[in-house]
């Protein structure tokens, strides 16, 4: 039984959390919110906020972290998450989670942990450019991290698996420097709020999911 159920995940790509959150996600019926999701279906409503946010989107620039900050808020007064949800991908920077702060507190909500996916670089590098990614549905699979049960065939459709161009080693440098710019600045910011609890993201999901369960007891 996990009693932490408002989170957040955090870590470098590669270091398996959007993985482990869909997993959580499913066995534990929270609701996994990813800010790409959440975007398209704004947009789709034609909602105020997705009006604004189309006009950036149609014009091909980054939807301003106020606009942002304040849907993912309105995601979370939705009934699937009362039971709990985790944030997969947002906050990216700390004015983002300082907005974020804000809009909670306007919804009367309250993070109970930040969970962050600790991996050094040499194996986010390996994991980054040993992903594949199926053709049919895009379900994402890796090499190394979390093989489908038959090589080259996606374990939820049968569909094709292959390796996507933008996952070459270059694009994966180019990631992780990102993340250590804008990112990884959180990682202070939570652990000084006390709400940081770290996970060990070198082990293979079979391991890190019960890890992550004690993480959240
Ligand atoms: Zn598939």
């Amino acid at each position: 039984m996990i009693t932490k159920k408002n989170l957040i995940f955090l870590g470098a790509p590669g270091a398996g959390k959007g993985t482990l959150a869909q997993i959580l996600c499913e066995k534990e019926k929270l609701a996994h919110i990813s800010t790409g999701d959440i975007l398209r279906a704004e947009i789709a409503k034609g909602s105020e906020l997705g009006k604004k946010a189309k006009h950036y989107v149609t014009t091909g620039g980054l939807v301003p972290d106020e606009i942002v900050a304040e849907m993912v808020a309105s995601r979370l007064t939705q009934p699937d998450c009362k039971p709990g949800f985790a944030l997969d991908g947002f906050p990216r920077t700390i004015p983002q989670a300082e907005l974020l702060d804000k809009a909670l507190a306007k919804i009367a909500k309250k993070i109970d942990a930040v969970v962050y996916f600790h991996a050094g670089e040499e194996l986010l590098i390996s994991r980054l450019t040993a992903r594949l990614t199926c053709k049919k549905c895009g379900s994402n699979f890796n090499r190394i991290y979390s093989p489908p049960a038959k090589e080259g065939v996606c374990d939820r459709c049968g569909g094709e698996l292959y390796q996507r161009p933008d996952d070459s080693l270059e694009t994966a440098k180019n990631r992780l420097k990102l993340y250590n710019e804008q990112t990884a600045p959180l990682i202070p910011y939570y652990r000084s709020k006390g709400m940081l609890s770290q996970l060990d993201a070198s082990m293979s999901k079979d391991k890190s999911y019960p890890a992550l369960l004690a993480l959240l007891k």
